[in-house]
């Protein structure tokens, strides 16, 4: 099997301006210093990708990362960000159809799907984000839900881009709420999405993309979930705002 390298991604949201963003970055840097065994990405808003990216353009061991864009290169989308602008920024990963955006603006499989496939043909990885709601689990739909996520989200895309896919489970009842799901449930799920993703794309394929857990996850749990075989890294939203529990995420990687 191949040695995947854990990624610890953080989800800024609609945090931080420019200048808190820098504070943030260097406080990040500061704790994490040059170490590169696991990777690293910070995902802030659009308004401080480019302020966030002179702040690491020194640093060989944070990568930046988008919370969303538009799948056409350029037109009459008011509002919206397209992947090439993304690029200019030196933006390296871009999360795709966070449940907040399946749940607040509508984002669709087949919208997400025409976003991932914008991302691979611009050479930005996608993280793409799939999970239940509580209604949901507690129906019994678990797995039902995610692999029409998963596939509708990676409909057409070719294996040769596994490396740079990133799938993020995060369980919608997770999300903000200090609830974590336990490190078997955690399993239990990515194991399955492995097995949908080598449906699709072949076990080779499978086997080289990263699987990160999101919701709740912070300092105190992050070992136990990050043991389990098919989790390969974190996607974190509140404990990602503060310098000292994001490192240790880091740390807890590593
Ligand atoms: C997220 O929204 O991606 C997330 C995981 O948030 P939190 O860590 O705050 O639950």
């Amino acid at each position: 099997a191949t040695k995947r390298k854990y990624l610890i991604a953080g989800n800024w949201k609609m945090n931080k301006t420019a200048p808190d963003g820098v504070e943030l970055i260097k406080g990040i840097l500061a704790e994490i210093g040059t170490q590169t065994e696991v990777g690293v990405a910070i995902c802030p808003p659009f308004t401080a990708l480019e302020s966030a990216a002179k702040a690491l353009s020194e640093a060989n061991n944070i990568q930046l990362g988008a919370q969303n864009m538009h799948p056409e290169p350029d037109g009459a989308y008011t509002g919206e960000i397209s992947a090439s602008m993304l690029r200019t920024f030196y933006v390296s990963y871009v999360i795709l159809g966070h449940s907040e955006r399946r749940q607040y603006f509508g984002e669709t499989d087949a919208f997400i799907n025409q976003k991932v496939l914008a991302s691979l043909e611009n050479n930005l990885k996608p993280i793409l984000c799939v999970g239940e709601t509580i209604e949901q689990r507690e129906a019994g739909q678990t797995l039902a839900v995610i692999e029409e996520q998963v596939k509708g989200g990676l409909a057409g895309v070719d294996k040769k881009h596994a490396e740079s896919i990133v799938v993020a489970y995060e369980p919608v009842w997770a999300i903000g709420t200090g609830k974590t799901a336990t490190p078997e449930m955690a399993q239990e799920v990515h194991a399955a999405i492995r097995k949908m993703l080598a449906d699709v794309l072949g076990a080779e394929a499978a086997d080289k993309i990263r699987l990160l857990y999101g919701g709740s996850m912070k300092p105190a749990n992050a070992a136990e979930l990050l043991a389990e075989k098919d989790i390969d890294g974190g996607l974190i939203g509140g404990a990602a705002l503060e310098a000292k529990s994001f490192a240790k995420l880091v740390e807890a990687a590593a």
